[in-house]
């Protein structure tokens, strides 16, 4: 019977449901109370998920992890960062968000320190091991802050078979709510002689007061009713059927169990699981569900096999329309049921033991379990949104922007007369108005001549700038050469995430396990923080079959990043410093090289190799996916960040040689003459853009550019076509843009996937992209 005071109006846990429709990422879970918050997990795409769901992180005070490794502690980083931003912005900076986790969380700190903030994790907290291989844990940890928590207690002990690495260690959350004093028993109230009301309020709050009628003292004790005991959750991620096994004969639970004498007081009312299917299928883990006879059980990872409903549908709305303005650049995000192949793949299905009392439930996005007030106690659907289907976004456009219809038919007509050239699609100004003609003076360069549907394509995964946003994510750009792999420049959160949306489950998993290379622009977060992520899912989706770890190409830091990392997780990859791929690099490695063979030996993570073998293995790596080179330059943004240019290899066309393309990447910089000189005759510029026209100053003082100075320097290196992104998130949709300039442009928008072919007809897009946001620019 603790603090009447405390007793919260509103308790509820509730699932977060990201990656519910991707399935690349553990859901959340979060307890609320009136004023105190927790977070249970932080995987990739966290924060995008609360800005669509309108979940204040700000007012989070404590994140809870059950494991530490990418798929749990994915959104870690960036979340921690922007947390940082908003608290300097306020008064109470000193009020960091609190981290809990196993002792490995110790590692993910260490790596994170090259690029977060030191100040802004200093809230780590650590749940000690304890227990050991013949004594299972009896312990339980209680976490406290300096204080006890407010609302609840909470507890957690620690899973970590003997047969498995210390960072394979889970946690076991027992969340209690605090028990709420009974009421006044008005027969012993008159009993003890007591008739003035407000000695009864007295006796309520615990004050002890004199009978009215008799000569004696009444304590609370005499007259007040049994305590209704607080609500118990449990948080459960048992990531192997050992940790089951560990879970099972664990001593830390008993008292929480039905046959257990405290059981009164230690109802566990919610457990939400956190396993995954195969381990929650499990007979061991069966035969543990079964100790709670009251317990609603809810399964954090047992997606519904048919789950067609995006969990971010303000995005996804966006994409749907794009798509049916113009399918060929904005491919079906109707996700994932379109991808037939993804039936057979989907997560397994959660079988709930029915044979039993065990009462289990699949989690749904936004389900609640209401924990106060007491009448309320049980499941809570009422957040649970209908399923949207991409028919409702389209009846919705068309009723919003009639004109759309006729325009999609106009754009269309750009890809049914493939023979017409360059010349005669620009003269078509007759079908519509507003069609922007290009100079001729760009005319198709060499490399497209002929060129076939499976040669190239840019897939913009992520395309604005410092923290994911309802409508775009940050920064990554997937360079597909179809049957020859890809490489994915830049990595930021949420990179996996948007690969499924746009290629589906199983399509996404090919794609990572194809990856030739991942590039790395510069430091900053919204540029790798999804990298450990893509590179943990193509060690697990290779484990098994004979391959090389990857390169990833970046800068120092990034390097610094990924040897903590790898303490934490095997990565299997190898890093090479941008610096080492250079121009000048790449031409001494050529000239000096001509007789040996490159790379023959195999590579493996644990020997470390000299810069110049690695461009050796990376120009190998390349060759096979017919490129030439990579060539890192450096930009002006912050230190050590880097543009990239990727050059094909020449192919035959009718018996000519035919030049390869080039494609230039920017990075994050201001305009610069080392993004022109590298840009001279590129086929594709693809420039930053963060900022609109009018706020130069502003570009000048956080060293990005504007849409004009980005289009000049297209300009100045004469690139055939410019692809403008990563714009400032105040920028919700699309940002204004200058009509003149955009003659040989394009802006991209997430999932826009531009292929090689379609470069002419690019530019000619963009008008009716206008007519698409002229409601919402
Ligand atoms: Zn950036
Ligand atoms: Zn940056």
């Amino acid at each position: 019977m603790e603090r009447n005071k405390d007793q919260n109006t509103q308790a509820y846990v509730q699932i977060l449901g990201t990656g519910m429709d991707t399935q690349e990422t553990s859901p959340s879970v979060l307890l609320c109370f009136d004023h105190e918050r927790f977070i249970f997990n932080a995987g990739e795409g966290l924060q995008r998920f609360c800005t669509e769901y309108k979940i204040k992180l700000s007012q989070v005070d404590h994140i809870c992890l059950t494991r530490v490794c990418s798929e749990t502690t994915g959104g870690l980083p960036g979340l921690l960062l922007t947390l940082a931003g908003i608290k300097n912005g306020s008064s109470e900076s000193d009020d960091h968000v609190r981290i809990w986790g196993p002792p490995n969380l110790d590692l993910l700190v260490n790596a994170m320190k090259t690029y977060v903030p030191h100040a802004v994790m200093t809230k780590k907290n650590i749940i000690p091991q304890s227990g050991s291989a013949l004594a299972p844990p009896l312990y339980v940890e209680e976490l406290r802050d300096v204080d006890k928590f407010k609302a609840v207690n909470i507890s957690a002990f620690l899973l970590s078979p003997t047969q498995f690495s210390p960072n394979d260690t889970s946690i076991v959350y027992i969340c209690k709510l605090h028990d709420i004093r009974g009421k006044v028993d008005i027969v012993k109230a008159k009993a003890c002689g007591l008739e003035d009301k407000r000695k009864l309020g007295q006796l309520q709050k615990g004050i002890s007061v004199k009978s009215d009628l008799l000569d004696i003292e009444v304590h609370p004790d005499d007259v007040i009713g049994p305590p209704i005991p607080g609500p118990i959750v449990l948080i459960v991620d048992c990531p192997t059927e050992p940790h089951a096994q560990e879970l099972l004969s664990a001593q830390a639970l008993d008292a929480y169990y039905s046959d257990s004498q405290s059981n009164f007081t230690n109802v566990v009312n919610c457990i939400i699981h956190l396993s995954p299917a195969t381990v929650v299928n499990s007979p061991v883990y069966e035969k543990w569900m079964r100790k709670f006879d009251s317990a609603q059980h809810i399964m954090g990872r047992a997606t519904r096999k048919h789950e067609t409903t995006p969990i971010l549908a303000s995005s996804a709305r966006i994409a749907t329309r794009l798509h049916y303005l113009c399918p060929q650049f904005f491919p079906d995000p109707s996700f994932p049921s379109v991808q037939n192949d993804d039936d057979d793949v989907a997560a397994p299905n959660i079988k709930v033991p029915v044979e039993s009392s065990v009462c289990g439930i699949s989690a749904e996005n936004l389900l609640k379990f209401a924990l106060r007030p007491p009448r309320k106690l049980g499941l809570d659907r009422s957040c649970v949104q209908n399923t949207m289907t991409s028919s409702v976004f389209i009846e919705e456009l068309l009723s919003e922007i009639p004109e759309i219809a006729v325009a999609a038919k106009n754009i269309r007509k750009f890809w049914h007369k493939p023979e017409e050239d360059e010349v005669e699609l620009s003269d078509r100004q007759d079908s519509n108005d507003v069609v922007i003609e290009e100079p001729s003076k760009f005319s198709v360069p060499k490399c497209l001549e002929n060129v076939q549907r499976d040669d190239l394509e840019i897939v913009f995964l992520g395309t604005g700038s410092s923290i994911p946003s309802k409508y775009r994510n940050v920064s990554s750009i997937y360079v597909n050469l179809f049957s020859k792999g890809g490489l994915l420049l830049d990595c930021g959160e949420g990179t996996l995430a948007q690969l499924k949306r746009r290629y589906g489950i199983s399509g996404a998993d090919t794609v990572v396990r194809n990856l030739r290379c991942i590039w790395i622009s510069h430091i900053h977060a919204d540029h790798h923080a999804g990298l450990a992520r893509i590179l943990a899912l193509r060690r697990d989706l290779l484990k098994g079959v004979e391959h090389e770890p990857i390169l990833v190409v970046g800068p120092e830091k990034v390097g610094e990043f990924l040897k903590e990392y790898i303490k934490l997780e095997d990565l299997d990859m190898l890093f090479l410093d941008c610096w080492s791929t250079t121009r000048s690099k790449w031409d001494n490695t050529e000239a000096e090289d001509n007789s040996s063979q490159p790379c023959s030996k195999k590579l493996k993570p644990s020997t470390p190799l000299d810069d110049i073998t690695l461009l050796k293995c990376l120009r190998k790596v390349l060759g096979e996916a017919g490129l030439m080179r990579l060539i890192s330059f450096p930009v002006v943004h912050c230190d050590d960040a880097f543009g990239v240019v990727l050059e094909s290899a020449d192919r035959m066309n009718y018996g000519e040689v035919v030049p390869g393309w080039k494609v230039v990447y920017s990075g994050d910089t201001r305009p610069c003459s080392e993004v022109i000189d590298a840009s001279l005759g590129a086929t594709i510029l693809i420039h930053e853009a963060t900022f609109e026209d009018g706020l130069v100053e502003e570009a000048i003082a956080r060293n990005h550019s504007t849409i004009k100075e980005a289009l000049e320097v297209g300009d100045s290196a004469g690139a055939y076509r410019v692809i403008l992104t990563h714009f400032s998130q105040r920028y919700p949709k699309v940002p204004a843009l200058v009509e003149v300039s955009m003659r040989r442009t394009s802006i991209a928008f997430d999932l826009m996937s531009v292929n090689l072919a379609d470069l002419p007809v690019l530019p000619k897009v963009l008008p009716y992209l206008k007519l698409l946001f002229r409601n919402n620019g």
